[in-house]
């Protein structure tokens, strides 16, 4: 018998789902909860976490793996200087991953371009008043920061909605229907052909603060901002900057540097922010375990997952 622990910060019923989707697809596979597993350490093979307690992965002499329950391991490996480095760390990625991902993206894009976050604000005091919307997806650059395995989704499925899509990435892309640029040399002249900037960057020392005052002045007159990254990769007095003095005309965003964002943060009330709780991609819990169980039969036959985490370039 297998064995995989189950810590998810904030929903204590997680692993009781995962529990029961493994009961019924992959029967040899044991569910534990986390305060079970730290009963009896030895017997845990593999961990599936978002947020675990610090400390607590070193505390697991026989684990195997380390499953991200997200896409990033920041929540990890940033957090929790004894994480078991030695060990495989596995990304959570997937068909419906991606394919929530590169939704959200679509709304949000379509979002910005209709004045989405206007028509709610009118809605709220029953102002009926009409303003002419004549930019359409034909008119839009979407620039996409991170062509990894969402931003690669992404840049295909809204290049077939109509947008003309281009990418950054640290080292070179070919993308079909998308023009790619890459490292910093590229990072300008991305910049300046984009209208909608999204942010799919991992969270890494190179990548934080990396969206600031130059970035956002670098973007073509009346850009509009896309976060589904982390909240790290935000100088967020620079974002609230440029939405004031006009040089960014929208933002949507999905992450923040403190989850849940505090009540008291000038973007909830933001006339030109949609915010939403960190929701762009969360697969479900079928579609999680299906992966998973992929995952566990690989590494039995002796395979290494697609997915690893590379601690040279950390992500
Ligand atoms: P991947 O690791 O597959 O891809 C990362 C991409 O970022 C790659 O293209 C990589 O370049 C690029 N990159 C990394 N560092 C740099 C850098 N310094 N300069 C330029 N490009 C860089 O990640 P995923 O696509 O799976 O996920 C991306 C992120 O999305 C996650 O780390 C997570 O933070 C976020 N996420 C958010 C979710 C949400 O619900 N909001 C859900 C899931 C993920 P290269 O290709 O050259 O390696």
């Amino acid at each position: 018998m297998v064995s995989i622990a189950v810590y998810v910060e904030d929903d204590a019923d997680y692993p009781r789902q995962v529990k029961e989707a493994f009961a019924e697809r992959a029967p040899d596979i044991h569910v534990v909860d986390w305060a079970t597993a730290m009963g009896a350490p030895d017997s845990i093979d593999y961990a599936l976490v978002w947020m675990p307690p610090i400390g607590d992965l070193a505390r697991l002499p026989a684990l195997r793996a380390v499953f991200s329950l997200s896409a990033g391991v920041d929540h990890i490996v940033a957090r929790d200087p004894d994480w078991p480095a030695c060990l495989p760390l596995i990304r959570m990625a997937g068909e419906e991953t991606g394919r929530l991902m590169a939704d959200y993206l679509l709304w949000a894009c379509i979002s910005t371009i209709r004045g989405a976050r206007g028509w709610a604000l009118q809605q709220n005091e029953r102002v009926w008043k009409r303003m002419v919307v004549t930019r359409s997806t034909a008119d839009c650059v979407v620039g996409i920061m991170g062509l990894g395995q969402l931003g690669r989704y992404a840049a295909r499925h809204l290049n077939r909605c109509g947008f003309a899509v281009q990418g950054w990435s640290r080292s070179p892309k070919v993308i079909e229907g998308v023009r790619t640029f890459d490292g910093a040399a590229g990072l300008e002249p991305f910049l300046a052909g984009t209208d909608i900037l999204i942010c799919l960057l991992p969270n890494t020392p190179q990548t934080r603060n990396i969206i600031n005052a130059r970035v956002l002045r670098a973007l073509r007159p009346g850009g509009a901002f896309i976060n589904v990254g982390r909240g790290e990769h935000v100088v967020e007095s620079d974002l609230l900057s440029a939405l004031d003095d006009g040089v960014l005309s929208a933002a949507v965003l999905d992450v923040f540097q403190h989850e849940p964002l505090p009540v008291t943060s000038p973007l909830w009330a933001h006339p030109s922010v949609i915010v939403t709780p960190h929701i762009a991609s969360q697969a479900s819990v079928v579609a999680r375990v299906d992966y998973l169980i992929g995952c566990i039969r690989s590494m039995q036959r002796g395979e290494r997952p697609e997915q690893i985490f590379d601690i040279s370039r950390g992500y």
